[in-house]
Parts: C-alpha cells; sequence; structure tokens
C-alpha cells in the first residue's frame, strides 16, 4: 500500500491512495486540469483511478470532484447530506455515477479498504477516513473542530497518519482575518490547531506508526516549523521525521510495509 498528496490547505486537498491494484483519490478541490496535471507528477493518470471519495461539500474538498469524474467515468462516494449540499450549490452532477455511503459504515472499492467516520466540522454530513489493504492502514484527518473518542478509537493503531494541523492559535488570534471567521476557523466545528493536533496524536495507540504529516496547514495562521515541532513533541521523534503536505506540492509517495 501506499499514498500520495497531490495538494493540501483551503485553496484545495487531493490526496490519492494506492492498495491491492487500485488507486483512489480522497477529495479533489483542484480543477481537473490540475488534478491531472499533478497526477502526472506521482507517475500517473487519471485512467488509473477507481473512484473519487469525498469527505465533505467545502470547495476546497470537492471543487474538481464532480467535473473530474464526470470527464474520466470515476465514481462518487458520498453521504446523502454531503451530496444534497454539493446539488444546492449548483455544482452539475449530471452523468456522474455517485455511491452513496454511511458515514460509520466500511465498504470495499477493489483492493481498497475504506471506513469513513463522522467528524464537527461545519459541514452537513462531513466524515474523514481510514483506509487500508486489510494488513495496513491510513489514517486521514483534516477539517474537524474537536477531536471526539470516536475519531481516536478509529485513527488508532493506524501505520501511517495525515493530520490537521490548520492553524497556530496565537497565530490566529493575532492575525488580521475578522473575528467571525476566528471564530468559525477556531471553534468547535471549525479546524485543528497545532496543539489540538498534537494533543490528539499523543494520546492515539501509535506503535505501528510509520508515517506522520501535518496536513490542512494555513498559509495566514500557522508556520510549517510550528506544525512540524507540535507532532514531533507528541512523539518525542526528531523534528525531520515529520512530513508536511503542503498547498502546491502536496506530498509524494509514501509506502507502507
Ligand atoms: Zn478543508
Ligand atoms: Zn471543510
Amino acid at each position: 500500500m501506499r499514498f500520495a498528496s497531490l495538494a493540501s490547505g483551503s485553496r484545495g486537498n487531493c490526496l490519492v491512495a494506492e492498495a491491492g491494484g487500485t488507486r483512489v483519490l480522497l477529495d479533489c478541490g483542484l480543477s481537473p486540469r490540475e488534478t491531472a496535471r499533478r497526477l502526472g507528477r506521482l507517475g500517473l493518470e487519471p485512467a488509473d483511478l477507481a473512484a473519487i471519495l469525498v469527505t465533505h461539500e467545502h470547495d476546497d474538498h470537492v471543487g474538481g470532484a464532480f467535473a473530474f469524474a464526470a470527464a474520466h467515468a470515476l465514481t462518487v462516494y458520498i453521504t446523502r447530506g454531503t451530496l444534497e449540499a454539493v446539488a444546492a450549490a449548483g455544482k452539475a452532477l449530471d452523468g456522474v455515477p455517485t455511491e452513496l455511503i454511511d458515514g460509520r459504515t466500511g465498504f470495499a472499492v477493489g483492493g481498497i479498504e475504506a471506513r469513513p467516520f463522522t467528524v464537527p466540522h461545519d459541514a452537513r454530513e462531513p466524515v474523514q477516513y481510514v483506509l487500508g489493504d486489510g494488513a495496513r492502514s491510513l489514517g486521514v484527518l483534516t477539517d474537524i473542530g474537536a477531536p471526539t473518542p470516536h475519531v481516536l478509537e478509529m485513527l488508532s493503531g493506524c501505520d501511517a497518519l495525515v493530520l490537521e494541523c490548520n492553524h497556530d492559535r496565537a497565530m490566529l488570534r493575532d492575525g488580521g482575518y475578522p473575528r467571525w471567521l476566528k471564530e468559525r476557523i477556531g471553534g468547535s466545528l471549525g479546524h485543528l490547531d497545532n496543539d489540538q493536533a498534537a494533543g490528539l496524536l499523543g494520546t492515539l495507540e501509535r506503535a505501528r506508526l510509520q508515517h506522520v504529516i501535518g496536513a490542512h496547514l494555513s498559509q495566514q495562521n500557522n508556520r510549517p516549523a510550528l506544525a512540524r515541532a507540535a507532532l514531533a513533541r507528541a512523539l518525542g521523534c526528531a523534528e525531520d521525521w515529520i512530513g508536511l503536505a503542503t498547498q502546491d506540492e502536496g506530498f509524494g509517495w509514501r509506502e507502507l510495509r
């Protein structure tokens, strides 16, 4: 099993996971053309994909998903609430095969076992995912206001984690965003700050962890070095062991052995 990211952050998120000969995108917040271009950087083309799993309706996750799925005959896996929100926003859904999923029930896409889990976030019916091949598993957590016992249970024992480190609390507080936006981002239905991410990581069962990657970093309210230091502190590891996903590059292939 292996995984990589095409982009991570408020201007677009897209992760690719591969297991048992199957590849899926987790979210597609880039334009179809940019998605195809960045797949090329990883040695893939759209025809190599089986499906897109969508976590929630925010544009940085679903922006290009339906157009890309329509162009390449990919199935979109999505909760009913997210689909309704996408439809209400006026996105063209015609001709895109969709599979409605339950936010607490696992399903298979070819060789990939997908285990969605519900999260508190200001969206209609958001989920995040643990993706596996039966032996190894990758937990992905972005866009969550605060950790819940359910989330901790789902992410415990994973072999790799991609974990939201959205903002540094002081940078958000002292920065130039309007007050309503600061409250939204820092609130219980917003995004995880570096310390919350580190706290979550510190409470997980993590004996199997081979990769930890900070993701969905704010370009205004965070610095890569702060996110990396927070996660390294939680693990007691060297800072350079912690990976970071970036807006422009995502991150390259990571193998699970
Ligand atoms: Zn997001
Ligand atoms: Zn979101």
